[in-house]
């Protein structure tokens, strides 16, 4: 299962939705759900309008690397800068390649899962709606299990869609407890040098 966290807080934000899962279909990405989306509170720079925040799971035939290079490419096509400034300043969209199955990274350009996620409650919150059993092997830990930890309250409220706007469709349950492929996990690094590896990568929550 692989999941993409989407976010933006500048412009018409439910375009920049609409115009990014477009642009997934068109190059054969399939959004097979999203979850509820939330309008969120800035996190890192405050001083910046709210955000919008969905967490969307894809089917792909491309590798990590090639689907984050994707996803880049839809994040500069809509017209975010290769880099932000500050890094978390304010964007017209935000790709992030959450995770990819149980897959492992820890290069300089793509790190898998992705090492904020146990910080960040706008990605936990809808990723909870949509697959709190999803296991992230860094953690031991469930999407459910890192939700409950980092839980703050008044970090952000569901907002229905505008009529008229595409948008993928939106479960009314989550579904994931049954097919999903690392839950239990069955693929745990659990050689030393694997954790050690990992241990520079991902700090605990
Ligand atoms: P951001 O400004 O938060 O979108 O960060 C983008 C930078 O983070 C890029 O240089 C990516 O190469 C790097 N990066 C590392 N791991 C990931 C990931 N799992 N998803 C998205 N960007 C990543």
């Amino acid at each position: 299962m692989i999941f993409i966290g989407v976010g933006s807080n500048l412009g018409d934000r439910w375009k920049a939705f609409s115009d990014a899962w477009q642009y997934l279909l068109s190059v054969g990405i399939e959004v097979i759900q999203s979850s509820p989306i939330y309008e969120t509170y800035p996190w890192g720079e405050r001083e910046q309008p709210l955000y919008l925040n969905a967490v969307w799971q894809v089917t792909t035939h491309l590798s990590p690397e090639a689907l984050l290079e994707t996803l880049q490419a839809i994040e500069q096509s809509l017209g975010r800068p290769p880099s932000v400034r500050p890094r978390w300043g304010a964007r017209i969209i935000d790709l992030d390649l959450l995770a990819y199955g149980a897959e492992i990274r820890c290069t300089p350009t793509l790190t898998l899962p992705h090492p904020w996620i146990p910080h960040r409650p706008f990605v936990l919150g809808p990723w909870n709606d949509l697959a709190p059993y999803f296991y992230l092997p860094p953690w031991k830990a469930t999407v459910n299990e890192l939700w409950q930890r980092c839980h703050s309250s008044g970090w952000g409220h569901r907002v229905p869609p505008p009529q008229g706007i595409p948008l993928p469709m939106t479960p009314s349950k989550p579904t994931q407890h049954a097919g999903n492929p690392s839950f239990p996990p069955a693929s745990e690094p659990s050689k030393p040098e694997i954790q050690a590896k990992l241990s520079l990568c991902w700090k605990k929550p």
